[in-house]
């Protein structure tokens, strides 16, 4: 079935050449032209996923993103921005955006940014051994069935990609993965696509994440940095 989007863009020239190359590229898709639109749309709609500009009409993309999550809405959603100078925002903020894309941008960095998201946001299939599903890492327990994560027995909530993100590093535990290859692994880029994402936001996932699992996150010990190498997971005890 085809993949469905949502173009959130008032510039009618760029969400023109969206639609049309992702009509080509064998999506369907939606397009709003102002923020009221597409909040209606995105709250109204299955999406697979949403393409959101920041500077829109009537409700700004940064708004958007927010209610969209605040209503448990998980599809994925990358950021457009002129602004080279927002993306600190967006990779700062816990506006729950999954990528951003700076304009101009090309086609194929679009596209490669697309299928990598969506293939991030698909379900990862069950495993068979059920004693597999339990991870303990120190005071963390992941519950890998139903998702859910406990802190010295207190449920903490992840965004999909901090649960990606510390489900992938533990099901590796103390094995470096410079950053490029947890862009490849957690976020799904394709190496044979030229474009990769920023390392910057796996750095960011990375502490939003500390912040809510280690005891000390200025100290982590369950995810730990190996100085110009990578990250690791450290399942301790
Ligand atoms: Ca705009």
């Amino acid at each position: 079935m085809a993949k469905k989007l949502l173009i959130v863009e008032d510039e009618k020239n760029i969400s023109y050449i969206i639609s049309v190359n992702a009509k080509i590229e064998g999506y369907e898709c939606d397009v709003a032209y102002d923020g009221e639109e597409g909040l209606q749309k995105a709250l109204t709609n299955a999406y697979d996923l949403i393409i959101l500009d920041l500077m829109l009409p009537k409700i700004e993309g940064f708004e958007i993103c927010k209610q969209i999550r605040q209503n448990k809405i998980s599809t994925p959603v990358i950021i457009l921005t002129a602004r080279e100078e927002e993306v600190d925002k967006i990779l700062g903020l816990e506006l729950g955006a999954d990528d951003y894309i700076t304009k101009p941008f090309s086609k194929n960095e679009l596209f490669a940014r697309i299928k990598a998201n969506i293939r991030r946001s698909s379900p990862d299939p069950v495993l068979s051994n059920p004693n597999e599903n339990i991870i303990k890492i120190q005071s963390v327990v992941i519950d890998c069935e139903k998702h859910k994560i406990e802190k010295n027995n207190i449920p903490v909530e992840l965004s999909k990609l901090e649960y990606d993100l510390l489900v992938f590093l533990a099901k590796n535990p103390d094995k470096i993965f410079p950053r490029e290859e947890l862009l490849k692994y957690v976020w799904k880029y394709d190496i044979s696509d030229d474009f990769y994402g920023d390392p910057r936001t796996v750095d960011v996932t990375v502490k939003r994440l500390r912040d809510k699992i280690e005891e000390d996150s200025s100290n982590p010990k369950i995810i730990q940095n190996k100085r110009g190498m990578g990250y690791y997971l450290a399942m301790g005890e």
